[in-house]
């Protein structure tokens, strides 16, 4: 895939939004994440604040802002945060200050969260947020994908899938629905998403001066 970013829509000033991507693990989700930000150099990962510890690889800024549980419950009180969850016994909160100035600057911002944090961010900010889920073709090709190795056993497997369908429950909460056929076609229709909300009306802030002077009076 191409990494240069495509023209930008307009010369006009435009308001940033929240692009969610949510979807049952075994969707796609990780891989049209990653081909969004490699395509389109508006749009960057927004970075969560975790408790929990750095994972072999990982880098503190860059997939996470790391830090500890006094630290983090300061800034849930200080207001801090967008929206922020406990999951799996760790807390997880987006942290608001960079999101509000990029939001102003025209700069996108990509989450990958669940149901519950997508509620909550639309909640906090439902003008500057689009939902996408997206979702498996079959049954059939779920539990093929969440079949990670023969050798998984079926209770593990009979999990991952409780999991998924308790996930694909909550589709009724998103603007937009996506099957996931083909990831390429899938791919597709994710950035032609992208391109029609920001064109929206509300998003771009430079139109008003704008059209201003398209109804100038001719002298
Ligand atoms: P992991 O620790 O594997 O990176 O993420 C665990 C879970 O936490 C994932 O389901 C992820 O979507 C969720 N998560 C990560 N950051 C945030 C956040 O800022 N807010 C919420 N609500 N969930 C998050």
């Amino acid at each position: 895939m191409a990494s240069t970013p495509p023209p930008h829509d307009d010369a006009l000033h435009r308001r940033g939004l929240l692009f969610i991507l949510s979807s049952p693990s075994g969707a796609g989700k990780t891989t049209i994440s990653r081909r969004l930000l490699a395509h389109d150099g508006h749009i960057q990962m927004s970075v969560s604040v975790t408790t929990r510890p750095m994972r072999p690889g990982e880098v503190d800024g860059k997939d996470y802002y790391f830090t500890d549980q006094p630290d983090f419950d300061t800034k849930v009180r200080d207001g801090q945060f967008l929206e922020w969850a406990h999951v799996f016994g760790h807390s997880y909160g987006t942290p608001k200050a960079q999101i509000k100035a990029g939001l102003k600057t025209g700069q996108d911002f990509l989450f990958d969260i669940d149901w519950q944090g997508t509620q909550q961010l639309y909640q906090k900010a439902e003008t500057d947020v689009v939902r996408v889920f997206l979702l498996p073709p079959s049954l059939d090709e779920l539990r093929r994908r969440l079949t990670a190795r023969a050798t998984d056993s079926a209770e593990v497997i009979a999990s991952r899938m409780a999991r998924a369908q308790a996930e694909i429950s909550h589709w009724d909460g998103y603007d937009y629905v996506v099957v996931n056929d083909d990831i390429d076609v899938c791919f597709a229709k994710v950035v032609q998403i992208l391109a029609a909300e920001r064109l929206r009306r509300a998003r771009q802030t430079g139109l008003i001066g704008f059209v201003r002077e398209l109804m100038k009076p001719e002298i």
